[in-house]
């Protein structure tokens, strides 16, 4: 789909996948301005595909669309735009509880701007893949790094939002912990260093007793949509959730610690390292975490009835 820096954006069409021509001087190319998403379609038991909550992945690019000053598709045409990339990719879709279809919308200033400003135009696309279950085998846990030296994102930047200008900046450091046998980053705030924000593309929540914490989402971290929902079921189960700055002290002296993210859905943390301090937590079986994450996986599966209204069932 294409729109004009004013217009709205033309009704879209479905292509096979391949290659897409842009300008050098897109404005993508040269100054990023562009915003994904990333949401799955699942398989129920029957066979039949289930979407979950796209019309969350919607607002949340309109609002990152906006901070790039770019227009945005309405969330009737990012929807519908994801049920007809998930319908036309049903053969592809792994059966329940193998895998998913990983579907990638991307809203992009695809025209030419030399100087620096917004593009002329922009493009909305979709494309998906399967992919298989985040732990090939069964689940494992996250060993996490807490990284000192880089920061995600800092006040008044873009780290709030799915621009695609927070994700190099994050390699340097997810490299170099992977090379050292870690999971992922752990990232703190850019001011104080003392204050747990995210990882590089999950959220991340502490346990202490029957209390939940996570980062407040103050525009430096990315409100995830598992995030809001495991909160959701978290709460609905009794827990007492509370969004706070979380103090990476605290997070040291945890019962538990979990990450949730549409990749790896509400996964586990075995250990954290920070300074020269090694903490491993509990990843028991009756853990909050499992608790959590066989609700959600429930309802995202067509396992568990969706009284919420999370689940949109496509065919
Ligand atoms: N934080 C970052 C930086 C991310 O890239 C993601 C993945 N979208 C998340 C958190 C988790 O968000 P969600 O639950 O919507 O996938």
């Amino acid at each position: 789909m294409k729109c004009s820096k004013v217009g709205e954006f033309t009704q879209g069409e479905l292509s096979p996948y391949g290659n897409i021509q842009l300008s050098p001087s897109a404005g993508v190319l040269n100054y990023g301005q562009a915003i994904y998403e990333g949401t799955k379609a699942y398989r129920k038991e029957n066979g039949k595909l289930l979407l979950f909550r796209p019309d969350h992945n919607a607002l949340r690019m309109k609002l990152g669309a906006e901070r790039m000053l770019m227009p945005s598709p309405s969330v009737d045409q990012f929807v519908n735009a994801i049920k007809q990339t998930a319908l036309a990719n049903k053969r592809w879709v792994p059966p329940s509880g193998k895998g998913t279809l990983y579907i990638r919308p991307l809203l992009m200033g695809s025209g030419p701007i030399l100087g620096l400003g917004p593009a002329p135009e922009y493009t909305f696309i979709v494309y998906a893949s399967p992919v298989g279950n985040y732990f090939k085998e069964g689940m494992a846990a996250l060993n996490l790094y807490v990284e000192e030296e880089y920061v995600r994102a800092a006040p008044g930047g873009a780290g709030g939002v799915k621009s695609i200008t927070n994700y190099a900046p994050v390699l340097k450091a997810l490299s170099r912990a992977k090379s050292q046998g870690f999971s992922d980053v752990l990232y703190l705030d850019s001011v104080k260093k003392k204050y747990l924000e995210e990882a590089s593309s999950c959220n991340v929540f502490v346990v202490k007793g029957r209390t939940i914490s996570t980062p407040a989402t103050n525009g430096t971290i990315l409100e995830g949509i598992t995030r809001k929902s495991v909160m959701e079921i978290a709460s609905d189960q009794g827990y007492q959730v509370v969004e706070k700055a979380v103090h990476v002290d605290e997070v040291m002296d945890a019962d538990e610690v979990f990450c949730t993210g549409t990749a790896v859905v509400v996964a586990p943390v075995g250990t954290i390292t920070y300074q020269d301090k090694r903490v491993e937590y509990k990843t028991r079986d009756e853990s909050v975490c499992q608790k959590l994450r066989s609700v959600l996986v429930g309802i995202q599966t067509g396992l568990i009835e969706d009284n919420k209204g999370w689940v949109t069932n496509i065919n």
